[in-house]
């Protein structure tokens, strides 16, 4: 039976980057967006071109009933879930102070990019539990993509920051949890990746990033990010749970 592994996010920006290269890889999607199927037809048959299946599960993450929705669609259909990649996320609709934030913003960035995965991650643990007592060959494994911002502090997304230092957290707990069932729990830090989340940022960071502060200098793109995950999936850091990628050209490296 072919692997398979559903990615939160995954129709366009870096979850599409990392499903196009789980579906070279071989396996069998799952993707998870707010859209609605029709809106993203095409590029889910652009992922089939590769021989692999693949299935959409709309739903909001931040949603107890669409997260149950989701799992349960992927159990009914392919009956077993290897890899999940929480990577659904957004950003404050409105770039705040910290001294203006309001608590509707902070609800719905942190019920969006923690609390959601948190559940999420809860119930596909659970799952993968009883998978690896039933499968031979199952392994599992859950990747979080926090950010840079999970240590860098921007004070006029602190919301941001906030519930991806949350996420960072949550990967050391699910990776201590885990350990005794071998399902490794990782997590990637991405910097600056050209999406749409930071199309209305380019200038700024096309000025930040030619005055120096990536060590490479270059936007990072979806497939920076899908090769670590196909890396880290597919067994190459078999020793290191729990541990945290950067995917930054080197941003985060302190400088004097
Ligand atoms: P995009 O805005 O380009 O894409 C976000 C994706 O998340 C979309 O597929 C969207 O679905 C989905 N999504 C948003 N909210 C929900 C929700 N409530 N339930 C289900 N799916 C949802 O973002 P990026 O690709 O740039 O970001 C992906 C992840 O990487 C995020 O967690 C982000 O915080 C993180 N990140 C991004 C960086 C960057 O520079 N771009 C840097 C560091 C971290 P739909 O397509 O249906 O709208």
């Amino acid at each position: 039976m072919k692997k398979t592994a559903l990615i939160t996010g995954g129709s366009r920006g870096i979850g599409l980057g990392i499903a196009k290269r789980l579906a070279y890889d071989g396996y069998n999607l799952a993707i998870n967006g707010i859209r609605d199927e029709s809106r993203v037809g095409e590029i889910l048959d652009e992922l089939r071109e590769t021989g692999t299946e693949v299935i959409y599960c709309r739903g909001d993450i931040a949603s107890k009933k669409a997260r149950v929705g989701i799992v349960d669609r992927i159990r009914e259909h392919y009956k077993r879930l290897d890899v999940l990649v929480n990577n659904a996320g957004v950003a404050p609709q409105e770039r705040k102070d910290i001294l203006e934030t309001s608590e509707e913003s902070f609800a719905y960035v942190v019920k969006t990019n923690l609390q959601g995965p948190y559940f999420l991650s809860q119930s596909v643990a659970n799952w993968m539990i009883l998978q690896k007592k039933k499968l031979i060959d199952f392994k599992g494994c859950i990747i979080n993509i926090s950010s840079i911002s999970a240590n860098i502090a921007s004070v006029n997304r602190g919301e941001y920051c906030l519930a991806k230092s949350g996420l960072s957290m949550m990967t050391k707990l699910f990776a201590v949890r885990l350990g005794e069932y071998d399902i490794p729990v990782y997590e990637i830090q991405p910097g600056i990746i050209e999406t749409d989340m930071t199309t209305g940022v380019k200038d700024k960071y096309n000025q930040l990033i030619s005055d120096g502060l990536t060590l490479q200098n270059r936007w990072g793109n979806p497939d920076d990010v899908g090769k670590a995950v196909s890396a880290l999936v597919n067994g190459s850091f078999p020793y290191s749970t729990g541990q945290v990628i950067m995917i930054d050209g080197g941003l985060s490296i302190p400088r004097l």
